[in-house]
């Protein structure tokens, strides 16, 4: 393993020691030569695994043919994505951007004007408690972890948070506010631990933000483009959001972020009051325009949700039983195992048996694959990570 301490690079993450130079599906290899099943896709970004070759193809000819313009001109690719995102999610329009963040702060922007439309003086967002948003000054508002936030004070007014999957919370303040406009929620939590709320929760928000002329936002950015077994995981229910946003897999790797809203709150923006320079480019509308044709090509929303069962399956029947194990959480190919300890020791130890998995929130593997696994890759991710779970506990 190469080494790590680069003194160039600011201190924003603790990095493992370990250098992939190469990858291929749902393969990585280091600069060592060894390889890795890669269990965690770049968090719930390398959906069609690396290397893909028609990932590859579009960049290639994409950038012999025109990186950017500018946004002061048409894009070709930016409409042909923006038609078809809106078509997939039953959506009127979209806004480009380049990361989760950048799309969080469009729909935050949005619920101001739809505020600032009614003559609410003082407008605020409902967010939920674990929540992860983003590391802007005003994502990092609305993320529900004080880690997030401490030093970065004074932060972000007119947020207010509540619990996660707790409609009660949300009624009382309906109840007892007139400064609401909009709730910005996560359908599955991702950094919190993969937490999946009751199956009734976004219908239940849904009917309040009808009740009470709120948007309903859903943070889709870890949980979208097919993760949970669905194209968008607000799809398991019957409902659609007011606003949407989306990033993570959306590009495969290449940086793409995307706010999408339905009727009103889709004709808040006008020239001048929003924008990005790299946002919607032609190289980022172009790759995400094919990642979203293999997905529905080759039925991978489905595909996630029949090997998420079988991970479901697979994990219950090896650490169902086993003490120590709380809950075995699955939604599609987002998959979170709760234990009574820290775990995050158990990184390393998947490194040294070839795997890449993820610890958050303290005590919950994480593993989000890439939606191209194989049956075998599955089988392997589940046997591989049950032993070593069974081995730490
Ligand atoms: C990763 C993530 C973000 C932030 O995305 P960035 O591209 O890192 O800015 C926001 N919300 C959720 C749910 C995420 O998982």
């Amino acid at each position: 393993m190469g080494t790590h301490m680069v003194d160039s690079l600011m201190t924003t993450y603790n990095r493992l020691p370990i250098t992939f130079l190469r990858g291929e599906g749902a393969r990585l290899w280091d600069d060592q030569g060894r390889s890795y099943l890669d269990a965690i896709a770049g968090i719930a970004v390398c959906g069609l695994g690396h290397a893909h070759p028609e990932i590859r193809d579009a960049l290639c000819d994409q950038a012999g043919t025109l990186l950017h313009t500018s946004n002061i001109y048409g894009i070709a690719y930016q409409e042909k994505l923006g038609d078809k995102l809106c078509e997939m999610a039953s959506m009127d329009r979209v806004f480009f951007a380049n990361s989760g963040a950048e799309a969080n702060e469009a729909a935050i922007k949005i619920a101001r004007l739809h505020g600032n439309k009614k003559g609410v003086r003082n407008p605020a967002i409902i967010v939920m408690d674990q929540s992860f948003h983003g590391r802007t000054l005003a994502t990092l508002t609305a993320t529900g972890s004080r880690k997030v936030q401490a030093g970065f004070e004074p932060l972000v007014q007119g947020f207010i948070r509540v619990p996660y999957d707790d409609i009660e919370a949300i009624t009382e303040i309906a109840n007892n506010s007139n400064n609401v406009v909009a709730v910005l929620v996560e359908p599955i939590q991702g950094e919190g631990g993969i937490n999946i709320p009751d199956g009734d929760y976004l219908n239940r928000i849904r009917e309040i933000c009808d009740e009470n002329d709120w948007l309903m936002m859903l943070d889709e950015i870890q949980t979208g483009i097919g993760r949970t077994g669905r194209m968008f995981s607000h799809q398991h229910n019957d409902i659609l959001p007011d606003v949407m946003t989306l990033a993570k897999g959306l590009g495969n790797g290449v940086p793409i972020g995307a706010c999408l809203a339905r009727g009103a709150a889709a004709e808040m923006f006008s020239p001048g009051k929003h924008g990005s320079t790299f946002g919607g480019n032609p190289l980022a509308c172009r790759v995400a325009l094919t990642v979203l044709e293999q997905i529905e090509s080759h039925q991978l929303a489905a595909r996630a949700a029949q090997l998420g069962e079988r991970m479901r399956n697979g994990f219950q029947s090896k650490l169902g039983e086993q003490q120590g194990v709380v809950s075995i959480r699955v939604s599609g190919l987002m998959i979170g195992i709760e234990l009574d300890r820290p775990c995050f020791e158990l990184v390393t130890r998947a490194l040294d048996q070839g795997i890449l998995i993820n610890v958050t929130a303290d005590k919950i593997v994480r593993l989000l694959p890439p939606l191209i696994i194989s049956d075998a890759e599955c089988e392997e991710i589940i046997d591989k990570v049950s032993a070593l779970v069974l081995g730490y506990l």
